[in-house]
């Protein structure tokens, strides 16, 4: 893991130290240029650029790369981008143990976790291997300050959302709590200063490191009912991801509040006293949508996603009782406060 300003011209090295000779760069198609630029650094190194990458890694989006990767006999993969490049890579990992180098240039996290989740017929599914993992991470300030202010703020309480998770998992630590703490902290603070300034350098570094911390825990530990509801989310209604968790999670903290008595304690030393009341807060301060409305889930999916939340359903610390998870996605559907 290399973190720092520039550190993007460390790639070549990267690549020659992997004994990579073909690697192919990915990206989404609006970040095609900034492949380009990649494929340039590495010369003879490159196998060219698949530009294909989209949200929730639709298995379909797999197999035109995965056709890629044999044209071009690629040895390696580089993903520049957010989680859904992040994500193209990993697939391609899975099927074939080729090595990753992922650069990230959104808050997303996933660099840092062995997990995939894939979408196939609307129904996206996780899982974990070490194959997953990619073996080198480059964190380049200077390549997130494009992302724009809007998808900073949201993609940031993403992250915010696996450190909040890790601090109730099943399988917490006192090591992933100190990164968890550290790293709400440095979203909390950074996310508003982002949002007035897209080119506050310094925050844009602190929000990276936050979002680097962020994706340890969520590699770490287990994930409980806002991440399930956000995959389900997601997957039924193709909702944009890092909205999604910025919509949900308040209100998925409120409804765990009750069984989390100590973990609430230690938020409030960071958000203050009503912490999810504050990360409602911060997602009206970044400029935020709060309603899942708004994103584009229609009203009947609140009964639809209340079911899928019971299929399959990931530990969570307060049992899920239905009523209470119906009415929890129906506030976020609307977009109102957390009620606990
Ligand atoms: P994203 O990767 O879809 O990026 C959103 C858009 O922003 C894309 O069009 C992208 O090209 C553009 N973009 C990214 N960085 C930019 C920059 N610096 N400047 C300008 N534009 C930029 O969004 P995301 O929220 O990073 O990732 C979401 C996906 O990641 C979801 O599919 C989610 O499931 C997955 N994810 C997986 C894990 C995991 O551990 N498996 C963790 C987090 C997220």
């Amino acid at each position: 893991m290399i973190f720092g300003s520039g550190t993007l011209s460390q790639l070549p090295d990267e690549v020659a130290r992997l004994g990579l000779r073909k690697a192919l760069v990915l990206s989404t198609p609006p970040q095609e240029a900034e492949a380009g630029r990649i494929a340039a650094l590495l010369g003879d190194a490159s196998a060219g650029v698949f530009a294909g990458a989209v949200m929730h890694t639709p298995v379909s989006v797999t197999e035109q790369a995965m056709a890629a990767v044999a044209e071009k006999q690629a040895d390696g993969v580089v993903a520049i981008g957010g989680g859904s490049t992040t994500g193209l890579a990993k697939a391609i990992a899975l099927r074939t143990d080729l090595p990753q180098i992922i650069v990230p240039t959104t808050y997303a996290g996933s660099e840092m976790t062995p997990i995939l989740g894939e979408t196939r017929d609307n129904t996206k599914t996780t899982q974990s291997s070490p194959k997953i993992l990619p073996e080198v991470v480059i964190y380049d300030v200077d390549l997130t300050m494009t992302l724009p202010a809007g998808l900073s703020g949201t993609s940031g309480i993403n992250a915010i959302a696996h450190a909040v998770e890790a601090l109730y998992a099943r399988d917490a630590n006192p090591i992933i709590d100190l990164m968890a703490l550290e790293a709400i902290g440095a979203l909390y603070r950074a996310l508003p200063r982002i949002a007035k300034d897209p080119g506050d350098r310094e925050a844009r570094s602190d929000a990276l490191y936050g979002a680097w911390l962020c994706g340890m825990c969520l590699g770490a530990v287990g994930m409980s009912l806002h991440h399930k509801l956000c995959h389900t989310l997601g997957g039924t209604f193709d909702l944009p991801h890092a909205e999604t968790h910025t919509a949900v999670l308040p209100h998925a903290l409120a409804y765990n509040a009750s069984a989390i008595p100590s973990v609430i304690e230690r938020l409030r030393g960071v958000l203050g006293p009503d912490p999810a009341g504050a990360l409602y807060d911060l997602a009206g301060a970044v400029g935020a949508e709060r309603s899942l409305k708004a994103l584009g889930m229609p009203e009947d999916g609140i009964d639809t996603a209340t079911e899928r939340a019971f299929a399959n359903p990931y530990w969570n610390p307060r049992p899920l009782e239905r009523d209470a998870v119906r009415a929890l996605i129906a506030r976020a559907w609307k977009g109102v406060e957390p009620r606990a």
